[in-house]
C-alpha cells in the first residue's frame, strides 16, 4: 500500500510547524541532567510535554518509567515508541571544545553527513547525551505530537501511539523495560505490537545487534603461605589452561551471522583471592565478556564453558571452577530495586518483515531514502525482540559515532526529517494487516 500525496503533505506541514518547539525542548532535554538513577526531572519534563501536545493519557510507573498514549480513531495495532531516559557520564570537561556538556548550546559547525564520509556544516544540538538518545526522544514525543495534530484535523487514526521512557537503560539494558512491560502493562491491561526505537540510526532503519552475556568463572584452590607454595593449590595457575582454551579453542569456532557478525568472548577482568601477596590465592575469578547471535542462548553459553570445566576436570583431578552469569542491583529515582541479570539477548528482524517493509514505504514516500544497518551496541530491543519477539526497529536523527564522546551532537535537520520520519512510519505500519505483527524468528 502506497501512502498517499494528501497525507504526506498534511504531516511534513505539522512537521514543519512542530519543529521549532520541538528543538527547543531537545534542548531543554540537555540541560537537565538525567545520569542513570536520577532521571527524575527528566522524567517530569517527558511528561509535562507529552500532556501540552495533547496525548490522551500519560503516566508514572513505580519504578519511574513514563508512558504516553495517542489514541487513534480506528481500531489497530499499539506502536511503542521507546527511549530511556538516562545517560552516561559527560567525562572530563576538558575535553568538550569550549562546550558545556549540560549548556545545549545550538550551532552551525561541522558534523558528520549520513554516510560519514564527508563533513557538512549544519546545525546542531551539543551537549551529553544529544546522541544518545534525548534529541531521539524530544522527536519519538513529538511524533506523537504530530499524530494528535493530524487526528484533530480529521484524519482518521487507527491504533494507537505509545511512548514509553525507561529508566537506567546504561548501566543494564531492559531493566526499566522488562520491568515496565512484564509488571506495569500487565497490572494495567496494555500491551504493544511492535517497538520503534530511538536509538541512533542516522535516518536509517536499524534491524538488530549481537547480544551480551557478562560470565563469572571461578577457579578453586587451596591456601597455603607464600613462602611454601608446594603446600597449596594456586588458583592462578589452575586458570592457565582455562584461558588458553577459551583464547585458541572457544574464541576461533564461535558462530557468525551474516548480518550481525561473529560472535565473541573477552577475558577483561582477572581478579584474586585472598589477594596477599604472603599468601597463595584459592579463588580467581574472570570476568568474561561474551556476545552472541541470534541462535545462541544463555545456556548454550554456560554449557560450552562447563564442557571446558569438565574435559580438564577429567585431566586433572585438583581442578575445580564454576560457571556463572553476573547480577547487579539497581536502584530507581523513585526507590525501585531490580536485579538485574546480566544477559542481554540477540535480536535481528529481517528485511523483508512486513513490518520493516511498511516503515520504509513510509519513509520512501517521504522521499527519504531508505538504508538498512545494525547497531554495533546493545538497546532495549533485546526485550521487544530478543525476548518479547514483537517486530522492531530503530530509526533515529543521532549519529552512533557521536555517542559517549565529548563529540557528542545532534543535527536539527535530521532530527526535523526524523519527525515526519517516525509518524509517517506509525501511519504506515499502523494500517498492515496481522502478518506485520507476528512473532519475529531467526
Ligand atoms: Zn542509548
Amino acid at each position: 500500500m502506497k501512502m498517499e500525496k494528501n497525507l504526506v503533505e498534511k504531516i511534513n506541514a505539522a512537521a514543519e510547524e512542530l519543529y521549532p518547539e520541538m528543538v527547543k525542548f531537545a534542548q531543554k532535554l540537555v540541560q537537565t541532567p538525567s545520569i542513570s538513577g536520577t532521571e527524575k526531572n527528566l522524567a517530569d519534563l517527558d511528561m509535562e510535554e507529552m500532556k501540552k501536545l495533547g496525548y490522551d493519557e500519560v503516566f508514572r510507573d513505580e519504578q519511574g518509567n513514563v508512558v504516553g498514549l495517542v489514541k487513534g480513531t480506528l481500531p489497530g495495532p499499539t506502536i511503542m515508541y521507546n527511549s530511556h531516559m538516562d545517560h552516561v557520564s559527560p567525562g572530563d570537561s576538558a575535553n568538550w571544545q569550549g562546550y558545556d556538556p549540560y549548556g545545549g548550546a545550538i550551532d552551525v559547525c561541522e558534523a558528520d553527513d549520513q554516510e560519514k564520509t564527508v563533513k557538512e556544516l549544519v546545525e546542531c544540538i551539543h551537549g551529553r547525551a544529544a546522541s544518545d538518545v534525548k534529541c531521539g526522544e524530544a522527536v519519538q514525543i513529538y511524533a506523537g505530537g504530530l499524530i494528535a495534530k493530524l487526528r484533530a484535523q480529521g484524519v482518521p487514526i487507527k491504533g494507537t501511539f505509545m511512548f514509553t521512557g525507561v529508566v537506567q537503560e546504561e548501566p543494564a539494558e531492559m531493566v526499566g523495560m522488562k520491568y515496565l512491560i512484564d509488571k506495569t502493562f500487565a497490572e494495567k491491561g496494555l500491551s504493544y505490537d511492535a517497538m520503534v526505537s530511538s536509538e541512533a540510526t542516522s535516518l536509517k532503519i536499524y534491524c538488530g545487534h549481537r547480544g551480551r552475556v557478562e560470565l563469572l568463572i571461578t577457579v578453586y584452590g587451596r591456601t597455603s603461605h607464600g613462602s611454601a607454595p608446594w603446600l597449596g593449590i594456586n588458583a592462578i595457575y589452575k586458570a592457565i589452561p582455562l584461558i588458553e582454551k577459551l583464547k585458541d579453542e572457544l574464541y576461533p569456532s564461535l558462530p557468525v551471522d551474516p548480518q550481525l557478525g561473529k560472535a565473541s568472548v573477552s577475558l577483561n577482568i582477572i581478579e584474586c583471592s585472598p589477594g596477599a601477596l604472603s599468601i597463595v590465592p584459592d579463588k580467581c575469578m574472570l570476568s568474561i565478556d561474551r556476545r552472541t547471535i541470534p541462535g545462541e542462548t544463555v545456556e548454550s553459553v554456560i554449557a560450552e564453558v562447563q564442557a571446558i570445566i569438565d574435559e580438564l576436570a577429567a585431566k586433572d583431578p585438583e581442578f575445580r571452577a564454576d560457571v556463572k552469569v553476573k547480577t547487579a542491583t539497581e536502584v530507581s529515582y523513585t526507590g525501585v530495586s531490580c536485579e538485574a541479570v546480566k544477559y542481554m539477548n540477540p535480536w535481528k528482524i529481517s528485511t523483508d518483515h512486513p513490518f520493516v517493509k511498511a516503515a520504509s514505504e513510509a519513509l520512501s514516500a517521504l522521499g527519504q531514502p531508505v538504508k538498512y544497518g545494525y547497531w554495533d551496541f546493545g538497546t532495549d530491543g533485546s526485550k521487544t525482540c530478543g525476548i518479547d519477539r514483537k517486530p522492531t526497529i530503530g530509526y533515529s536523527p543521532m549519529q552512533e559515532q557521536y555517542a559517549h564522546t565529548p563529540y557528542d551532537k545532534c543535527r536539527t535537520d535530521f532530527m526535523k526529517k526524523a519527525l515526519a520520519g517516525n509518524a509517517a512510519i506509525f501511519l504506515n505500519v499502523s494500517e498492515q494487516g496481522l502478518e506485520a505483527f507476528e512473532k519475529v524468528e531467526w
